[in-house]
């Protein structure tokens, strides 16, 4: 299947949710992809070959939708699994980073020792928004020395402008809106 029909597959199976979790938001619900095997695996050898050329170290995913994106790709490249999690999910020291959000902020955390300098990774969620979430991650990254071969999602929201956020890195979406 090439990207094209993949993505037209998927984005047949996306659902739209108005209002939720709050009044005005249209949430893309990713249930039905990962619930469809022949998808799941379908974009797990896409992304993989993607990331292969490109010679990628590591898949560094964000909690929790990037890992069910990132745990296949990183299986199927035979390349670590890097997590970031929400505060006081993972056990060991690690690096963290705080961002804004619309209303307060919010912290994502990476082991310290879950990457190295030099190395050249992927960083991955379901869906790009305002970019607030990705653009701490890569910071998380930047804190351990590792380069940023691209940033890549199942899915954009184009017209949030999360993108012009991540402007500093290759950014790539499968499905946009
Ligand atoms: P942002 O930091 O604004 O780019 O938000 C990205 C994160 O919020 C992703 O991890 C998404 O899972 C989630 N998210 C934001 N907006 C939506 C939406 N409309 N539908 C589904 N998930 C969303």
């Amino acid at each position: 299947m090439s990207p094209t029909q993949l993505s037209e597959q998927i984005r047949d199976l996306i659902k739209d949710v108005p209002d939720f979790p709050k009044p005005g938001i249209v949430f893309k619900d990713l249930t039905p992809v990962f619930a469809h095997g022949p998808s799941t695996a379908a974009l797990a050898d896409m992304y993989a070959d993607r990331y292969t050329t490109r010679g990628v170290d590591a898949i560094v995913a964000i909690e929790s939708r990037g890992f069910l994106l990132g745990a296949p790709i990183a299986a199927k490249m035979e390349k670590p699994l890097v997590l970031v999690r929400k505060p006081g999910k993972l056990p060991r020291k690690v690096f963290s980073e705080t961002y804004q959000l619309e209303y307060g902020e919010d912290t994502l955390q990476m082991h310290e020792d879950a990457l190295s300098s030099g190395q050249r990774v992927v960083v991955i969620d379901d869906l790009l928004a305002t970019g607030g979430t990705a653009a701490a991650t890569c910071n998380l990254v930047r804190q351990t020395g590792a380069e940023i071969a691209e940033v890549a999602f199942l899915v954009e929201l184009g017209f949030l402008g999360g993108r012009q956020r991540l402007a500093a890195h290759d950014c790539f979406a499968l499905v946009t809106y």
